[in-house]
């Protein structure tokens, strides 16, 4: 452990797995922290300081320009998600991503803070979620929202 350093945390682990296998397609070799744990209990993320990335020492700099071609870290910080709102109505198909069409995608349960307080509180798990989806071909996030008509032409 000695020559290893965190390079990048993550909220989800499948967040760390894409950066992972992206920096692993640059030659950069990898290493993951609290990934289990955090797979098992999700709000724990924020407790446990997210899912960690690391690398060698000697890879670090280069670890950290690689992030940032891939769109992994901004100048101020390492990417903030950006969740678009995909209005639909009723019957809309939610196995396909709305921007490419793609049906490589994934639900994330994005577990509510008052259903980590009821948890701390009580000891017991009342898993009220907010469901978000992601895409693994185009990498965006969305959520649905049902749409009054009016608002249907809105992208
Ligand atoms: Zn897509």
């Amino acid at each position: 452990m000695i020559n290893w350093e965190t390079l990048i945390t993550f909220t989800y682990p499948h967040e760390a797995h894409m950066a992972k296998l992206f920096l692993e397609s640059e030659g950069i070799e990898t290493m993951m922290l609290d990934e289990k744990t955090i797979q098992v209990k999700n709000f724990l993320s924020n407790a446990l300081g997210g899912v960690k990335l690391l690398v060698q020492k000697e890879d670090y700099e280069r670890g950290i320009e690689t992030l940032k071609r891939g769109g992994y870290i901004r100048e101020e910080g390492y990417k903030e998600e950006e969740v678009r709102i995909v209005y639909v109505d009723k019957s809309h198909d939610d196995t396909y991503c709305p921007f490419c069409k793609s049906d490589n995608i994934a639900k994330k349960r994005g577990i509510k803070i008052l259903t980590a307080i009821i948890y701390f509180l009580l000891g017991i798990m009342i898993p009220i979620f907010k469901i978000k989806y992601l895409c693994y071909d185009c990498g965006k996030e969305w959520k649905y929202r049902k749409a009054r008509k009016q608002a249907l032409a809105t992208p």
